[in-house]
């Protein structure tokens, strides 16, 4: 399991500032690199638009 990031991403870097695991990257859309995700859910519970979803 691992979250990921969806095109409604307005890239605030909100959840860049709270994971854990530093695996989330700055882009157009921010992007998690899923094999170093734990599946925290930290990202999606600071994320403005509900853009950070669970597979
Ligand atoms: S679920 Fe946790 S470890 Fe995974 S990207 Fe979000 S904040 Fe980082
Ligand atoms: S917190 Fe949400 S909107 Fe902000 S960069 Fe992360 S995924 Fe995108």
């Amino acid at each position: 399991m691992a979250y990921h990031i969806t095109d409604s991403c307005i890239a605030c870097g909100a959840c860049q500032a709270e994971c854990p695991t530093s695996c989330i990257d700055e882009g157009a859309i921010y992007v998690i690199r899923g094999d170093e995700c734990i599946d925290c859910g930290s990202c999606a519970s600071v994320c403005p638009t509900d853009s950070c979803q669970p597979e």
